[in-house]
């Protein structure tokens, strides 16, 4: 099946930075053939089966989320301003009341939201993530998938800790060599492992040559804890040989500039989540040192109940402001950088190189946002308008995979309304036991 787009201004990002005004593209199966300029004319001698116009709109990558937690959606908005709220009250009732059904359905959710912004491809780590793989299976989006190990009873391991193992195990054979669900090593935090699991965990990374993704430099009880020890958390993952380039070191709001060094000198990268950091307080990661030490990073909105929205949109226009507050700077991270982090920055920062850009050979995930709305007036930069425009109600065609999934701002295969309603049936165990949460929720 061949696919001409054509009316758009095409933000490649590739290398170059190359702008296509009046540009079209055609993708055939899962792939892009060719890209040109038109003067958003239809172009001569193209053929395809299909003919879409873009109607001005501005064509870029999908977006690739590099850190969620999808099915976490049942959590959304309780306790928000709850200090400390992970312990109080999120690992208990996920001990209590997740289940597979609800891993399932939150997770379907939680794709069309993130196909409705742009979203393409995302990093998961969470239980019962086959139910994730299942959803992205059915939904159509790229997923790089990892079940959370963690030395605590989850509740997908209820007898015995380091559950996750088995599980991820079995994970990574049941999928691998899949084209789109990619098996991946999620160990949970620095502190919540003993270092002896953690560098156990990484192992298996290089044995299966894929990423080892966990939460570092994130908490105010996890630098007290390295610091006592005269450690950062990286330099302790570096010490226990975890810190390499299968390394994606989500949040690292804490990290000194002599960690960003040995991160960059050991090929590691960030998955930065402004959304969910600044909501809880935690501090601005310092991404201008980590951009000149070099240091890879793509954007992550984190689950929804850390940045409620898993619309990389909310993540582009935040990341921006907070740089150049924290720095005083308003010349830091131009909107065209953003948007680098947030599709071919995002690649990079998975290892991967055949998404993340629009060029011939790679994959289709493609997204137009349109400009017609009330807020997209005028767009003399369409960097800035995506970055400080735009919201995730402009996304009008998106592409994963070669395949259309959202049209006229509406998905195409999947029916949200039923969906919300099979997950607010299976919701209704979990609800009752939050009630015991009621006072700190
Ligand atoms: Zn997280």
């Amino acid at each position: 099946m061949k696919t001409l787009i054509y009316n758009a201004t095409i933000l490649t990002m590739d290398k170059a930075g190359t702008v296509l005004k009046g540009g079209w593209i055609l993708t055939e199966g899962d792939i892009i053939k060719e890209l040109g300029s038109s003067d958003g004319k239809k172009p001569e001698g193209v053929e395809a089966e299909e003919y879409i116009d873009a109607r001005g709109g501005i064509m870029l990558p999908g977006f690739v989320n590099t850190h969620c937690h999808v099915s976490m959606v049942p959590f959304r908005t309780m306790g928000d301003d709850c200090p400390d709220r992970l312990r109080k009250f999120l690992f208990p009732l996920e001990l209590q009341s997740m289940n597979r059904e609800l891993v399932y359905l939150g997770a379907l959710y939680g794709i069309g939201e993130m196909l409705l912004s742009g979203t393409t491809t995302f990093l998961d780590m969470y239980y019962f993530e086959d139910e994730v793989a299942n959803a992205c299976l059915e939904t159509g989006i790229r997923g790089y998938l990892g079940e959370t190990i963690i030395g605590q009873k989850t509740c997908d391991s209820p007898e015995k800790e380091y559950g996750g193992f088995e599980y991820q195990k079995k994970f990574l054979e049941d999928f691998r060599g899949n084209d789109r669900i990619i098996p991946i090593i999620a160990p949970h935090g620095t502190t919540t492992l003993s270092p002896e699991k953690l560098s156990e965990a990484h192992d298996l990374a290089v044995r299966y040559d894929t990423i080892y993704t966990l939460h570092a430099c994130e908490m105010d009880y996890e630098m007290s804890h390295f610091r006592e020890m005269g450690q950062t958390p990286i330099e302790f993952l570096d010490s226990i040989g975890a810190l390499s380039g299968h390394t994606l070191a989500a949040h690292c709001i804490h990290a000194t500039e002599s960690d960003l060094s040995l991160m960059k000198e050991r090929g590691s990268r960030i998955a930065h989540c402004i959304a969910s950091n600044t909501k809880a307080g935690k501090g601005i990661a310092p991404m201008k040192d980590a951009d000149i030490c070099g240091v890879p990073f793509g954007l992550g909105t984190d689950g929804p109940s850390s940045g409620n929205t898993l619309s990389m949109f909310d993540q582009m226009r935040l990341m921006p402001n907070a740089q150049k507050t924290k720095y005083h700077d308003r010349s830091l991270f131009s909107a065209e950088r953003v948007v680098r982090a947030a599709t071919s920055g995002g690649a990079e920062a998975l290892g991967a190189e055949h998404f993340g850009s629009l060029e011939p050979g790679k994959k289709a995930d493609l997204q137009i946002v349109e400009t017609e709305s009330v807020n997209m007036f005028p767009a003399y930069n369409p960097y800035s308008a995506l970055v400080y425009s735009a919201n995730a109600s402009n996304v009008d065609l998106v592409m994963a995979d070669g395949k259309i999934l959202v049209r006229d701002g509406v998905l195409t295969a999947l029916d949200l309304p039923k969906i919300k309603a099979d997950l607010l049936h299976a919701m209704k165990p979990f609800m009752a036991a939050a009630e015991e949460y009621r006072d700190i929720i």
